[in-house]
Parts: C-alpha cells; structure tokens; sequence
C-alpha cells in the first residue's frame, strides 16, 4: 500500500525522525486556519505548497512551488488544488490533486550551504537483507545518477536479526561527506530512519531528498513510504490511510470480492487459480507473443460467480484481446467450472473477446466436452503449448 508524502512523514514523526513539517489542506476556505498553525508551530517565513499525489517528480510537473506571504500562498495554493498533474511518474492524462501539504520553507539561508542527498530503504531479495542505498546526489532523480554515475550511488546490508549497527549509520554519514554536527544529525537520523522502517513494517522508504539545512541539521523533505500489504493487520491505524482513489479502480473492486487481481499493461487477460500457475501462465503468453493484461488469481473457489465476476473485471480493461483460462481442479471440478465459464459467456451480451480455457484435474474431460459444444467463442486446450498456439491464432 502507497501511502502520500504527508502520511509518510507522520510515520517518520511518529518515530523521531527529523521533517519538513507541514499541515494538509483539501479546502481552501480553511487556508488562514492551517497556515496561521504551521506559523505558529514553525515561525517559518515562507511556504512550499506541494501537490499530494501518488507519484514522484511534482516538482517538474509543477506541483511544488514556493510562496513568500500568506497572499501568495493562497494564489498558490488555489492553482495547485484541483489541478491536473501531469508529472514523469503519471500518465499523460495526469493526476487530480485533492489535497495539498503546506510546509515550512527548509532552505532558508544560513552559515552554510544546504546539501540535498538521496536515501532510501528497502529489501534486498539477494541477500535477504534490508538495504539501505544512499548518495550525496540527492533532489535530481536518482535513475539517471545510476545510469550515468553508479560510483556515486552506496549500498549498506543491514541484517535483520542485529538491526542497523552504530558503526553503518557512521559509515553513511561518512560516505555522504559529512563532518561535526551534520555528522552527528546524519548518523541520528538513519539511525531512525532505519528503525521507523522496521517498525512500521515497510517494504520502501524513499526520501529524497534528505536535506542538510544552512545550520547542519538534518531532515527528510520528501517521503515515498510503501507498507508490507501482508502486515497491515499490525497497523490498523495506517490501514485507514488508504487513498482508494490514488489506486487502480479495478483492483480496489477485486480486492472488495476476494479477488487476487493486479492490472498490467497487456493485451490478453489471465484467469488462473494459484499465484504460481499465474506466473506459469503469463510466461505461457509472452511465449506466444501476447503480454498479460492482468494478474487475476480466483482463488480455491472457482464457481461459476466468482468466474463471472472475474471476467466482469478484466473485460473493463479495453486492452483486453482475448483471454486464457488456465485452471486445475483438485477439490474444484473442472466441469463446474467449464459449465460457470459457458454461463458467464452468455450472461455477459457486451462480450465478443475469444477466450481458451486449459482445465485439468477432476473431471477435465466432461469439461473439454462442455467446452466443445458450446456455440460460443470459447475454445479448449488440454496442453500448455496447444492454449500457447491457440493464443497466438486469436491474436493474429
Ligand atoms: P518531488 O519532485 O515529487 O520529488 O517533490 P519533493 O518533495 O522532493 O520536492 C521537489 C523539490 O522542491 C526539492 O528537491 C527542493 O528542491 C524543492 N523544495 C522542497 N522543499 C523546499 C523548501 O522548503 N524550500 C525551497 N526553496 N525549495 C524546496
Ligand atoms: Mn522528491
């Protein structure tokens, strides 16, 4: 689960990691309230208006900008709210910003120079690590700084079990340049970075960039925090901060009936039972030169409802070519579910996609029968290369 900037931050709060601090606004007749209370709580002088949104790069769509007074704030605040962001991370349709973060300006002037770094943690399946990947090139994005200058990107394994170790979170510090109190507040703030990760049960914390102020302290200014879907149990407050309107429609509906649906980009839709026969199948249909449109795992109950619903679901995405069944009865019988898929054909009138069915297990042949005498565009297959060929005839 995505969370927004400002949530992110809270989690970072909560555990004592330094922030930009800011007050979120999604009405713009309460902009005296909230800005006189970052005043108050922040003495800051000028404003950084920043669009919430689930993706990156606002800042070169336009959707981070600076006001000096309270009256700019408002002319601000009042083109960014409700505007379409359109950023790098986006489609080309762009993002509706219900929400902003008002926050204090951290860049003021000082004895030093500001120094914007890049870090982030998360897990390195390799290892079996956490790791935490760091560079002095921070607020620019980071994939060209891989691309063009890898030796300026570190990497540290942190192993679970010990946690971070006094002596990695000076490394960093170290590697990022840093000397005296910057020293100290960096070594402070991964530390506790690293420790909001692990406790709030995330998969990815991105913040970038983490900010050295002109007095050499040092805070997260932007925050990109993912949590573990699979621990959200542990976390019902944060489970309340879903945005259901930042995510995929037809993945909020399959979540509300039990079904394991993610969407991708390609043109032929999948409908398997098990997560692993679903990897098996999307490689079945790169093979025959088709790419998945979808991940959609029903489950142990193959019915013929929930078999209904879930071509409901993919046939929404208008990418959709044809699509392959590919499932295996053990305690679902095959003729069941070949008898659900022929129901749900003729229920659906706005259907007219081919569909290839490969059943197997329990009653498989009395499926291939039904299957076969339907008068619908739904054909069977009993190996994985003959729904492979069979694909790649109904793409042509
Ligand atoms: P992103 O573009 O979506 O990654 O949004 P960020 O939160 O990273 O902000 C983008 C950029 O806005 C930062 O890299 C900074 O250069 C700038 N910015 C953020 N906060 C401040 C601030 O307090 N003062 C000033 N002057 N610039 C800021
Ligand atoms: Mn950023």
């Amino acid at each position: 689960m995505n969370l927004h900037e400002y949530q992110g931050k809270k989690i970072l709060a909560q555990h004592g990691v330094n922030i930009q601090r800011g007050v979120v606004l999604d009405d713009l007749n309460e902009i005296d309230k909230v800005s006189n209370k970052l005043i108050e709580e922040t003495g800051t002088k000028w404003f950084v208006i920043k669009a919430q949104i689930h993706a990156g790069g606002r800042g070169k769509g336009g959707g981070v900008k600076l006001a000096k007074n309270q009256k700019e704030l408002k002319k601000v605040v009042s083109s960014i709210l409700g505007m379409n962001l359109v950023t790098p991370q986006t489609s080309n349709e762009g993002k509706l910003v219900r929400k902003v973060l008002i926050a204090e300006d951290v860049y003021y002037p000082g004895e030093s120079e500001t120094k914007e770094f890049y870090v982030s943690i998360l897990l390195n399946r390799n290892t079996g690590k956490n790791m935490i990947m760091y560079s002095t090139e921070g607020g620019v994005d980071i994939e060209s700084v891989a691309e063009k200058t890898p030796e300026l990107i570190f990497y540290e394994d942190i192993d679970p079990l010990l946690g971070m170790l006094p002596f990695q979170a000076r490394k960093v510090a170290f590697n990022l340049g840093l000397s005296g109190k910057a020293f100290k507040e960096m070594v402070k703030f991964i530390s506790l970075l690293y420790k909001s990760y692990v406790s709030s049960d995330s998969s990815l914390f991105e913040i970038n960039p983490v900010l050295k102020t002109s007095d050499n302290k040092i805070l997260a200014v932007d925050a990109k925090v993912t949590l573990d879907d699979n621990a959200l149990f542990r976390h019902k407050d944060y489970s309340e901060w879903r945005d259901l309107k930042e995510e995929n429609p037809v993945e909020v509906e399959a979540r509300e009936v039990g079904l394991n649906y993610v969407d991708l980009d390609g043109n032929v839709g999948c409908m398997v039972n098990g997560a692993g026969l679903a990897m098996a199948t999307m490689d079945l249909i790169k093979q025959s030169g088709g790419e998945p449109a979808n991940f959609l795992d029903v489950g142990g109950t193959a019915d013929a409802k929930r078999v209904e619903t879930a071509f409901r679901l993919i046939l929404k995405d208008p990418n959709v070519k044809a699509i392959l069944v590919n499932i295996f009865g053990g305690i679902v019988r095959c003729d069941r579910v070949a008898q659900g898929i022929v129901d749900a054909y003729n229920n659906l009138d706005d259907i007219n996609v081919p569909i290839i069915v490969r059943l197997q297990g329990t009653n498989a042949e009395i499926a291939k029968k039904i299957i076969d005498n339907c008068d619908f565009k739904v054909y069977s297959a009993t190996e994985f290369q003959e729904a492979a060929d069979k694909i790649q005839d109904v793409l042509k």
